[in-house]
């Protein structure tokens, strides 16, 4: 496990059991302490937990999803007496596949997981004024995608919105992805993170951006390398699929 600050009151914890970077973010709030998304189940999110106890006051803790995908949220059954906050089709997809996925993967729970459903939804925005924190829905990599903007810190965190070298597409409104990562750009906000990047910029949102734009236009994607030509390929697959 990696663990960067960020800001004035931001975690960042990077675990690796994956292949690939997966991310945890902690927000030190006023009131309440905000985690980030789960991983992979409860003996992870132990880690997660030690940390904040040491460093931080006592503060309730509130959970956020920022979509349903396995990854993000096998610990949730940690926090089963703490709100876990998420969109209201994020619920609805972890009801309807969420015990099949824990199924299939099971070899890569860390710690017995059950599956815990989100207990606060909303579809639009929900704001934790104190605390200076705005999630809102976001939909993009997938259509019950939501971010977290901490206007204190101006990081915004956006899920799997944004990946590099390029986000998979598992949501056919591509329209709607190119308008939020849009909207990501207007954002007071100079700190970016994905659920699986580095801690990025703006730049990372352009990118991104550019590459949706040329999908959901069906222009030509240049190929700029072979992790980008196997990402392109999954996300033409998974459109194909689709129809
Ligand atoms: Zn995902």
């Amino acid at each position: 496990m990696k663990l960067k600050n960020i800001g004035k009151r931001g975690t960042l914890f990077t675990f690796d059991d994956l292949g690939i970077p997966t991310n945890v973010y902690v927000i030190n709030g006023k009131n309440y302490i905000y985690i980030v998304d789960t991983y992979l189940g409860p003996d992870i999110m132990e880690q997660v937990n030690e940390y904040i106890a040491e460093a931080y006051d006592k503060k309730p803790i509130i959970v956020v999803n920022t979509h349903s995908h396995w990854d993000h949220v096998w610990g949730n059954c940690l926090y089963n007496s703490s709100p876990i906050i998420a969109h209201e089709k994020c619920r609805e997809k972890m009801e309807i596949d969420g015990l099949q996925q824990l199924e299939k993967l099971e070899k890569y729970q860390r710690g017995q997981v059950t599956i815990t459903y989100p207990t606060i939804t909303f579809t639009d925005k929900i704001c934790f004024e104190e605390d200076n924190i705005q999630i809102y829905y976001t939909p993009g990599h997938t259509d019950d995608g939501i971010s977290i903007l901490d206007k204190e810190d101006k990081v915004l965190f956006a899920g799997d919105n944004l990946e590099r070298p390029l986000p998979y597409i598992m949501s056919k409104d591509l329209n709607r992805y190119v308008l939020t990562l849009e909207e990501y750009l207007k954002t007071d906000a100079d700190i970016i993170i994905g659920g699986h990047t580095d801690c990025e910029d703006k730049s990372l949102i352009i990118d991104n951006l550019d590459y949706v734009k040329n999908m959901a236009s069906k222009e030509e994607i240049k190929i700029e390398s072979t992790e980008f030509e196997q990402s392109h390929k999954a996300n033409m697959n998974w459109l194909n699929k689709q129809d």
